[in-house]
């Protein structure tokens, strides 16, 4: 089993931000902002573009739970990335969606 489907499975004993039947958020360890979390299926796809194909609902609901975190955490403006793929930075190979604020950012990104 995979990182992620461990802590989606709380195995792994994780604070989650949100929570739901087919979407959880949590901290991400390595923070590259003041609010940087990571919002995943609970299911296993691995990346964004297998979620993309599989599950539309679900996909859906990230950037939907990514809309309420931002609100909750009262971030005025905030980035939302997939990395996809190891050479565009992907490393954890389970669907999840960056939410990064608290900072300006750069554009392009590196
Ligand atoms: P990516 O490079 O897009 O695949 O992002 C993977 C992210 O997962 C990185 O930002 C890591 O810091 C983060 N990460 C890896 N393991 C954990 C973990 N056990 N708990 C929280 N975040 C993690």
């Amino acid at each position: 089993m995979c990182i992620f489907c461990k802590i989606a499975a709380g195995e792994i004993p994780t604070n989650f931000l949100y929570e739901s039947a087919r979407v959880v958020a949590f901290k991400d360890l390595d923070p590259q902002a003041p609010a940087h979390i990571l919002i995943i299926p609970r299911q296993h796809f691995e990346n964004a573009a297998e979620l993309a194909a599989a599950d539309s609902a679900t996909l859906s609901e990230l950037f939907g739970a990514a809309r309420e975190l931002a609100a909750t955490l009262g971030l005025d403006g905030y980035r939302i990335t997939f990395n996809t793929g190891a050479s565009a930075g992907q490393s954890v190979f389970h669907a999840h969606l960056h939410l990064l604020g608290g900072r300006p950012f750069a554009w392009p990104p590196g």
